[in-house]
């Protein structure tokens, strides 16, 4: 996969440097200013709350004084701002990256809908996020994975979750694997858009003992709507095989977005699932082969 990193914050709301313990930053609260601390420095304190499971920003502005199991010295130097890091430098990576990504998805999406379902394609907001952050669907936190909120029509994204995944699941480089979430958490605004999300939501409450089976058609779906951007992005970005393997990998091994969870607060692990490995692969192949939108008929049996 070849990329060219942009930074832009078009339809991106950075709120990396005002999460990190329930902060409830909401749309436009998040601001681009960066605190006291610098980038470093917060990313830094990020990172220490995320591995502690201790909230370091809280620590700070209180004047610390419980223990978080870090000696004095190690924690002192480590609140430092300290540039360029590896985890700055795969941060800024990942940003860039994603930047891009998320940008080609949407200007592609605005052509394929409109052309294919005429539709016409209403941009989403992408929310990047560290520790936890509030959202029209409850609070983000890191262990709840990408996921997409049809309240405020917002994909919310940490990116230590991003970073954890290219290294488990990139078997080039990971690259493509992270494109495919950011693509599957959009199909999901598709999906809304198309009105498919509401009538799902309808069929589940009229009829509970299918709402599994219709959670799993929507997921398959975001799948297959994630391998039709890949279609239309295969020349921008040059994807290989090995690209595709990355993102089948991914498909594969990626658990739910807990958009159901937070949304009703009632769905337990042992029934939710995504389809299995052999059924989203099937899915994202489809969507990247035909490039078509109605090829996606998850619904209508396999
Ligand atoms: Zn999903």
């Amino acid at each position: 996969m070849e990329w060219t990193p942009d930074n832009s914050n078009q339809d991106i709301e950075d709120r990396r440097d005002s999460s990190g313990g329930g902060y409830g930053g909401g749309p436009g609260l998040g601001g681009f200013g960066f605190g006291h601390l610098g980038i470093g420095g917060i990313l830094i304190v990020g990172l220490l709350s995320l591995v502690f499971h201790q909230n370091f920003f809280a620590l700070l502005s209180g004047g610390g004084g419980s223990s978080v199991g870090v000696d004095q010295s190690q924690s002192q130097s480590q609140m430092q701002p300290v540039p360029n890091t590896q985890q700055d430098q795969a941060e800024t990576r990942d940003r860039g990256l994603i930047g891009t990504v998320f940008h080609s998805i949407q200007d592609n999406w605005s052509t394929i809908l409109p052309a294919q379902m005429n539709t016409p394609y209403r941009h989403a907001t992408l929310v990047l996020f560290r520790g936890a952050t509030n959202s029209g669907c409850g609070e983000a936190q890191d262990a709840t994975g990408p996921f997409y909120c049809p309240e405020d029509e917002k994909v919310y994204l940490d990116l230590g979750f991003f970073d954890e995944l290219k290294t488990r699941f990139g078997g080039s480089n990971g690259d493509f694997a992270q494109s495919y979430v950011v693509a599957h958490e959009v199909g999901h605004h598709v999906q809304k858009l198309l009105g498919t999300e509401a009538k799902v939501t309808a069929a589940q409450d009229r009829n509970p003992s299918q709402k599994n089976a219709l959670s799993v058609a929507m997921e398959l779906q975001a799948d297959c709507y994630a391998g039709v951007w890949g279609n239309s992005a295969k020349d921008k970005f040059k994807l290989t095989p090995a690209d595709i393997q990355d993102a089948l990998s991914a498909a594969a091994a990626v658990g739910d977005d807990h958009l159901q969870k937070m949304a009703t607060g009632r769905v337990s692990p042992e029934t939710f699932t995504h389809g299995t490995s052999a059924q989203r692969e099937a899915w994202f192949t489809k969507g990247y082969s035909t490039g078509q939108v109605s090829a996606c008929n998850t619904f209508g049996g396999q």
